[in-house]
């Protein structure tokens, strides 16, 4: 069996992103020989009692994690988050009703594209005038609006929702690039969503907390697979759920849970995120392109005053074995992603280059 001792890469990848040694130690044994049964996970039923309980339990972590009881459901579906900009205003907005949807970034705006194709949909705020730099507040919710959807942190340009706004309309909430990476009251959520390929697992499943009472309300002809209600009523299970990326997210979440779960992994992306954002504020040759109070812990977008030193400067990073940084093509410069499996340790390795990166320059 192949063992992980290559060198040490500090793997800053946006997504699919880094993932915690152990878990793709046990992910690869899997593959070979899942439960001592000398059989692959990829070629037992999904209906076998060794799959269920992989599916029950990392079905039961989610709502362990979040803190959450019986009137929520979780369903790991496939076709990513993406699936789930269409599915949530096709399970959620009524014939005649109104989602309300806050524009903070690319992926705002693709779940804003498909809502359009399905109701009326109110974009009630957006940063979109000034490159999604930062997270817009203060804005009025439609009290009868079915849900508003809202996006925790955007990937591609670095900011997040710090805190979210006190409404009794349901919460619609993508968390893919930030679930589980801090404390967040999720019984304020009437739906969570997040592709697991981000910070909770392999690229294939996408996991979507529900709470039950906000179903069937929209008198809609469902499509089996597009329904929620299908998915519940099935375990999950209504079709062959990705059992791979599922697997792997298991042991991801049984991985945080046991080092200490959110309110250790809290402490540590803070951590990391100050020790980047500093050097950023201190060094220079450096700026961070987003509003300081909105600064994503997860997607840290930084440039250099003179762009034409980056060759400079990706050599210095390289050499330490630092990859994944190079910046969104809509933003330029660099992006260091600090997902939950990423060491400390590498984020010093990247403050040390941007250190040294200062001296070299005089
Ligand atoms: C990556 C990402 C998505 C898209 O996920 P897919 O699984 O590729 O569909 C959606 N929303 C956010 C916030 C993301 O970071």
């Amino acid at each position: 069996m192949a063992t992980l001792t290559m060198t040490k890469v500090h793997n800053f990848s946006a997504g699919p992103g880094i993932l915690p040694a152990e878990v793709l130690q046990q992910a690869s044994e899997a593959c070979v020989n899942f439960d001592n049964l000398n059989l692959s996970l990829l070629e037992i039923s999904h209906r076998s009692k060794n799959f269920e309980k992989v599916m029950d339990e990392s079905r039961a972590l989610v709502k362990e994690l979040f803190e959450v009881g019986d009137e929520y459901e979780v369903l790991y579906l496939g076709a990513g988050a993406s699936m789930q900009f269409a599915m949530v205003p096709y399970n959620l907005l009524k014939t005649n009703g109104t989602a309300a949807y806050v524009n903070t970034g690319v992926w705002a705006s693709k779940a804003i594209k498909e809502a359009k194709m399905i109701g009326n949909t109110k974009v009630i705020a957006s940063s979109e005038d000034k490159k999604y730099n930062y997270i817009p507040k203060g804005y009025e919710i439609p009290s009868d609006a079915d849900y508003l959807h809202l996006t925790s942190n955007n990937t591609i340009y670095g900011t997040q929702i710090k805190n979210f706004p006190k409404t009794s309309v349901p919460l619609v909430c993508d968390m893919s690039s930030d679930i589980f990476s801090r404390k967040v009251n999720a019984k304020d959520f009437a739906l969570i969503y997040a592709g697991a390929q981000k910070n909770m697992g392999a690229a294939g499943s996408t996991m979507v907390m529900i709470r039950k009472d906000i179903l069937g309300k929209t008198e809609r002809k469902m499509l089996s697979m597009l329904d929620y209600q299908v998915h519940i009523k099935g375990g999950s299970m209504y079709n062959t759920p990705p059992v791979f990326p599922i697997y792997v997210t298991m042991l991801t979440l049984k991985w945080l849970k046991k080092n200490g779960g959110i309110s250790w992994i809290e402490k540590v992306n803070q951590q990391k995120a100050d020790l980047l954002y500093n050097e950023i504020d201190r060094n220079p040759l450096f700026f961070g392109t987003t509003a300081k109070e909105d600064r994503s812990f997860m997607n840290v977008c930084f440039l250099l005053h003179k762009a034409e030193l980056e060759p400079e400067f990706d050599k210095l990073w390289k050499e330490a074995n630092i990859s994944g940084i190079r910046g969104h093509r809509d933003v330029g410069g660099y992006r260091a992603s600090l997902y939950n499996a990423l060491p400390l340790e590498s984020v010093q390795v990247l403050v040390d280059r941007m250190k040294e990166f200062e001296k070299k320059m005089g």
